[in-house]
């Protein structure tokens, strides 16, 4: 296992254990606690906005936003199709119905232009939905002018799923801030870690006490424990906010190595033929969480799923791109928009390959990384199967 190449293992910055020992020391072992409110304050000034609350995933975090937001049964929900179905899964839980929306070939994320169209659809039957996940997918920030522009004005609030692009801009403003609400996510794999763990960000900071007040089962102020609300139990523990607040420090570091990392792979592979790597609009800074890239069937005669077996064999993980939600078993029969008259997702998905993007991958690993893919790529299919 030692020498395995993974895809996105967690990189600790060594202040980790400083924080998590001060909450040892003074017996903080709690949800919530001195790490919790300065791992909010910490990471809403990085973020410049105005208030966070630290919760026990993204995916809760998802959750508490669209139940702030009203989303309820029998509403709808659009959201990006081409995302890791986190994204997705609180619609459901709530009761509501998730429409997926296509991505563009600039960003791969939502499609301005599916987006229009679902919301024309909507209007017609007079059932705008009730809130837009728009997913940053890879570090990369979607069209977000063009896509807030068009949703304030039909007037439904967007939650920014940026799991993946914490430490990303657009047009120089941090990723996660342009809706309602901001999700960030600190599961392991992601560009700083708490293990697990997310953030809920927003300028509203009443709902942001709404947030906590739900994410502590809803306790009223009483002596005894008294409820007049369903709630969760979605807050974060006080010694994965020390590592978290540890991580923060080294955010800018992580985003630097990162873009290093696919750099790196640009120059050793960009020349095959057929080969192209994930674009970063204009204006638009990507943390680069994963190097991605896809391979074009008419000149490569490789598929994703061969090249991943190949470099599996070397103990290196690489993986296709997300599969697109609208075409999960579990989401079958929901709606969807494409951007055209084909989907871009459902290309992305047929095409691209997901590459070790470790911060902590060592120079050599990764030449080992590209010489592979390099060979893999450049042999035919018959000898491969040999
Ligand atoms: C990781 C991820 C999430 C969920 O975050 P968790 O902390 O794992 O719950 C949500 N959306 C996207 C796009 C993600 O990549």
């Amino acid at each position: 296992m030692s020498d395995r190449i993974f895809l996105s293992a967690p990189h600790m910055s060594g202040n980790e254990q400083k924080y998590i020992n001060h909450a040892f020391e003074t017996n903080w072992i709690a949800p919530l606690g001195p790490n919790v409110n300065a791992f909010e304050e910490e990471l809403a000034s990085y973020a410049s906005t105005h208030g966070a609350a630290a919760l026990s995933s993204g995916t809760a975090a998802i959750h508490l936003a669209l139940d702030l937001l009203g989303v309820g049964k029998g509403d709808t929900v659009f959201c990006s199709s081409l995302t890791f179905i986190a994204s997705a899964n609180p619609i459901v839980y709530l009761g509501a119905e998730p429409v997926f929306i296509d991505s563009e070939p600039e960003t791969w994320n939502m499609s301005p232009v599916a987006l229009e169209n679902a919301f024309r659809d909507a209007e017609a039957v007079g059932e705008l939905p009730k809130a837009i996940v728009i997913v940053n997918l890879y570090g990369q920030s979607a069209k977000m002018d063009e896509l807030i522009d068009i949703c304030d004005r039909y007037g439904v609030p967007v939650v920014e799923d940026a799991a993946e692009s914490l430490g990303s801009t657009y047009k120089g403003r941090k990723s996660g801030t342009f809706g309602k609400f901001g999700v960030y996510s600190f599961n392991g794999n992601k560009i700083i870690t708490t293990s697990g763990g997310g953030m809920l960000v927003s300028n509203d900071t009443d709902e942001l006490k709404r947030a906590r007040f739900l994410a502590t089962q809803a306790r009223d102020q009483a002596k005894h424990y008294q409820h007049s609300l369903v709630g969760y139990n979605y807050r974060m523990s006080n010694i994965l906010a020390g590592v978290g607040r540890a991580q923060l420090e080294v955010l800018d570091q992580r985003v630097e190595a990162k873009r290093i990392v696919f750099d790196r792979y640009v120059e050793g592979l960009g020349d095959i033929e057929g080969l192209e790597f994930m674009p970063e609009l204009e204006g638009t800074m990507s943390n680069r969480w994963l190097s991605v890239m896809t391979l074009d069937p008419e000149r490569i005669k490789i598929t994703p799923y061969e090249l991943i077996d190949a470099l599996e064999a070397e103990n290196i993980e690489a993986r296709p791109v997300w599969k697109p939600l609208h075409m999960q078993p579990v989401f079958e029969g929901q709606k969807f928009y494409p951007h055209a008259e084909y989907a871009v997702s459902e290309q992305l998905f047929a095409t691209g390959v997901c590459l070790p993007s470790g911060t902590a991958m060592t120079i050599e690993e990764q030449q080992k990384v590209i010489n592979l893919v390099r060979s893999i790529l450049t042999k035919s299919k018959v000898e491969l199967t040999k």
